[in-house]
Formats: C-alpha cells, structure tokens, sequence
C-alpha cells in the first residue's frame, strides 16, 4: 500500500485505504491510504510549523531544492509515466511528455520565485522609502482532479513553494497512485512543507477547505464543486485560485486552412478521451465549408486507434470510469432522440471487453440548449454546427456561462483581431488549439474559474502584498497632531 506523507514520515491514514483501478483493464493496480479528519489536522500542523522557516529560507536556497525536484522527476519520467499511465488510462507518449513539462515548471518557478522582487514606489515626504513587497500567504491548499494528476498539481506546489508558503496536497479519489508516489520525489524538502492526504473530497477535502490556518485554497476541479469553495472560503475570507470546467468553441472560417482545422478538431475534441478542461467542445463552421469539414472530422474520426495508453500505437484511451462514460453515452443518445446525427462513434466500441472505453463521436443537428452544447462534456464528443458568417459564430461562441478556453481557424488578419478582442475566453488560441505554455497565464471567464495559474500570474496568485512605509530620517512630524 502506498502511504500518506506528513510531516516528513510515511503515514498509514485512518481511512479505508483505496483501491486504485486501471481504466483500460479495470483491475485493482495497488492500495491508496486514504486519511480522515485527523490526518488532515496533523498535515496542516505540520505545514503551520514548517511555514515560518521555509518562509526565512533564502530564495535561492528553495530555488535549488525546487531544481533538484525536477531533475528528480526527469530520472523517474519512465517510472512515472507509466505509472500516470495505468491510473489514469491516457498513453504512455503524452505522460512521458507531462513528466518532462512538471519538471520544466518546478525549474521555472525556481527561478520566478529567485527573480520576482517588489518594487520601490515614490514616497509622499523625502525622508521616507516605499516599498511594495510580496509575501507568502501560509498553508496552501492544493486540491486537483483525475485527468491531469501530476501536471495540474505541478502548477500549484512549484509557484506556491517558490513563493515560500508550504502546502498539503489532496488528489482525487480515483488517482491517487502516482501522487503519493511522489513522496520520493520531495523527501529532501524540510519536513511539514509538503505533505499529501489522500481520501475523499467529502472527508478529507471537506475537512482541509474549512480548516481555519488554511489560508489558502488552490483548485481545479468542477464548477460545482469550485462554487462551493467559494461559499466555504467566505468564512476565513481564504484567497482562492479556481481552474474550473469550460465548454470551449472552436470556429472554422471558409478561409482557414480547412485540413488543419479538421485535424484539430478530432485532436482537441479526443485527446485524453476528451477528459480535458480545454477540449473542443462546440465547432462553429461557416455554411460554405460545413459539408466537407463535417466529412473530414469523421473520416479522420474513424481511423483512430482505439485502446489502452500503454500500447505505443494507441490514439483514443478509455474513459476515467463506467459511471462517466455512460452519462456521456446518455447524453449522446438523449441528442439522437432529439433528432441529432451521429456521424460516427456514439456507442461503446466492439472487441474491447474490458475498459472504459467510448468511440470518438462526431455529431451534428444538436438544438442550442441540449445539454451536450450547454454543459460540459468531459468525453470524446466533437459537436459540429454551421453558421451563417463569422459574426454568427462569435456570438454563439460567446452565448456560454463557461469561458476557458476559445480557437479560431481563420487566414484573416482582421478577423483574428476582432476574435482576439471580443472572444471571452482566458486561454485564447489562433490556428492551433490547446497549445500550452508555462511562462503565461492559463485560467478561464466566468463560471470556468477565478485567478490564474503559470506565468507570473501563477506566482503571484500565491503572494499577498505588502506596503512598507519606512520613515528613514525619523523625528516628529508636523501632522501627528492634526487637532493642535
Ligand atoms: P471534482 O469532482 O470537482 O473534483 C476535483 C477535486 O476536488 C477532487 O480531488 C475531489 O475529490 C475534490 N473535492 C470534491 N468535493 C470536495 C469538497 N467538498 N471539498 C474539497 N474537495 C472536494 O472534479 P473532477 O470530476 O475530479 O474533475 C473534472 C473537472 O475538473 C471538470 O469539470 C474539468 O473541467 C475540471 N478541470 C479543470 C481544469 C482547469 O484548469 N480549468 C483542468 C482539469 C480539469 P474526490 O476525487 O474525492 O471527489
Ligand atoms: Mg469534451
């Protein structure tokens, strides 16, 4: 069984360990701990304790500790991988890639947190210096999904252990496998600055979320489960960094590069069997080209490779769990009954006995307010729709209570810098959907979230701010005594 890690030490948990399933096989791969109340009291103990001397601890001191995580994930990125791959199902190549991109942020934020300094602000009276400092909050939170174990939780603990707070990290129920793993990987830190509680979100999550010396609560989880932090948090007024869900549109102009577009939307739709907070989820194709990019998809659709991440020729993987592949399956088939067409995919794939597994899906003639354009679809579903012109599309692409993630396949400039202005999406991409990049910010619009994370947005979401006002020259002041 793979232990919790507090303080420093392997701990057991007083929770019913878990068991951890691969979504290609179903087989149990191993044991979780899973903590309680209790083990989560003790993390956040240990993490209050350690907090005033990571904080004191030199910049560049946490600097090369944080570089030699990453260069200790890079010698495990076989190890790793393999491991992401058999619990979360997604292929071997990808998780070799996740490996090497945490890695790459644990060095980044080395770095912003050796670098990112204050500021010296002009002063009111001459004999005084202002200063703008930025300061660690505390204890942090760090609370991620299933989809994206190790990369999602990367972007919390390296920007928050940079800026000098100390953390206690709670992964989701179905993965907890590789994140407890990960006590290998961090056991030269001083004890107490980071721990791992496994256990579910209602107990153990539960538990740290309303915890008064957690300061603060960094999530990527569902909006629901985001809306109900926000109401929690409002108690200890807790600062909050929520990447939540998204229903991003993509929009095909006639003039695109209508191959690459097609090609985009079956990756950005299916890549991770969908399960992705940026997939593609709603396509918006000007009338002209509507037939033949519809044919493209599900042509290029039909032909891949359906099967369990860890086989090298593998393109489309299982599915987390039945429970979430058979509400996507059900909201595929409320469409049909609806009178909307299946172009290809929407049932559970042949000769595939065990594991998740749910065929890509190309559909069309979807009414506006089915759930599977209104709400989001965490399953290899790729909704096409044609529109009248450009315009058509960018208000459709707007009509959304979510605003993560938005592309646009477009060869004119001009079109590009109205979408640029007027889309309302946090990750905005042109002719190449999903493309990720450390060094800026990634996080949504409206009800897909609040702050940022990555770039130096990232860091600074994990610092409060100080104003210094020094009165150098000292002596009495004059306006001490306003009422004389
Ligand atoms: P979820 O149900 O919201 O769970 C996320 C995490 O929160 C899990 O660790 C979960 O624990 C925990 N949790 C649940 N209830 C809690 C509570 N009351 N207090 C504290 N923690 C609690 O989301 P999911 O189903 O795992 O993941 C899919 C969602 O994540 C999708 O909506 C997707 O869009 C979103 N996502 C967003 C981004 C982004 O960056 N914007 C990236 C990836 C995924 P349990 O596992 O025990 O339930
Ligand atoms: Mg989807």
């Amino acid at each position: 069984m793979r232990t919790l890690w507090v303080n420093g030490t392997a701990l057991e948990g007083g929770g019913k360990p878990i068991d951890v399933i691969d979504p290609a096989t179903e087989k149990v791969i191993g044991q979780a701990g899973q903590g309680n109340a209790a083990d989560v009291d003790f993390a956040v103990d240990a993490a209050r304790s350690a907090f005033p001397t990571w904080r004191s601890t030199p910049a560049s001191v946490r600097a090369a500790l944080l570089h030699q995580a990453a260069d200790r994930l890079r010698a495990e990125a076989e190890t790793i991988a393999t491991e992401l791959t058999l619990e979360t199902g997604r292929t071997m190549r990808k998780n070799l890639g996740y490996v090497d991109w945490s890695a790459q942020c644990f060095d980044y934020y080395a770095e912003i947190g050796r670098h990112h300094i204050g500021r010296v602000i002009p002063s009111p009276e001459n004999s005084q210096l202002s200063l703008v400092l930025k300061a660690p909050l505390g204890v942090v939170a760090c609370i991620v999904p299933w989809n994206y174990p190790l990369l999602l939780l990367s972007w919390k603990i390296a920007p928050a252990l940079a800026a000098g707070n100390t953390v206690v990290i709670k992964p989701a129920s179905y993965t907890p496998w590789t994140t407890l793993g990960l006590a290998r990987i961090f056991d030269h830190l001083p004890p107490g600055v980071l721990n791992i509680v496994a256990g579910s979100g209602r107990e153990v999550g539960e538990h740290l979320i309303t915890h008064p010396d957690v300061r603060m609560i960094a999530f990527t989880g569902s909006t629901e489960v985001g809306q109900h932090l926000m109401r929690v948090a409002a108690d200890d007024v807790k600062r909050l960094n929520l990447e939540l869900g998204g229903k991003d549109p993509l929009i095909i102009c006639a003039d695109a590069d209508l191959e690459a577009a097609a090609r985009a939307c079956v990756w950005g739709s299916f890549l991770n069997a969908g399960q992705v907070c940026t997939s593609v989820e709603r396509v918006y194709i000007e009338a002209p080209v509507f037939d033949p990019v519809c044919e493209r998809v599900a042509e290029l659709s039909r032909e891949l490779v359906i099967g369990p991440g860890i086989e090298p020729q593998t393109e489309v993987t299982p599915m987390i769990r039945a429970a979430e592949r058979d509400d996507v399956l059900e909201q595929i088939r409320a469409a049909e009954a609806a009178g909307a067409q299946v172009l290809c995919g929407g049932k559970i794939p042949e000769n595939h006995g065990q594991g998740f597994y749910l065929e890509p899906t190309v559909i069309t003639g979807l009414a506006p307010d089915s759930t599977l354009m209104v709400e989001e679809t965490f399953g290899p579903v790729c909704p096409l729709v044609s529109v009248a012109d450009f315009d058509e599309a960018m208000q459709l692409a707007n009509r959304s209570s979510y605003g993560l993630g938005a592309t646009l396949f477009t060869s004119d400039a001009a079109k590009v810098h109205r979408y640029m202005r007027e889309i309302e999406a946090g990750n905005v991409w042109v002719n190449d959907p999903l493309i990720d990049n450390l060094a800026g910010p990634f996080g949504g619009f409206k009800r897909s979230g609040l702050g940022r994370e990555l770039g130096v947005e990232g860091f600074e979401a994990f610092t409060e701010t100080k104003h210094i006002h020094w009165e150098i020259e000292g002596g009495i002041k004059s306006w001490w005594y306003p009422w004389s």
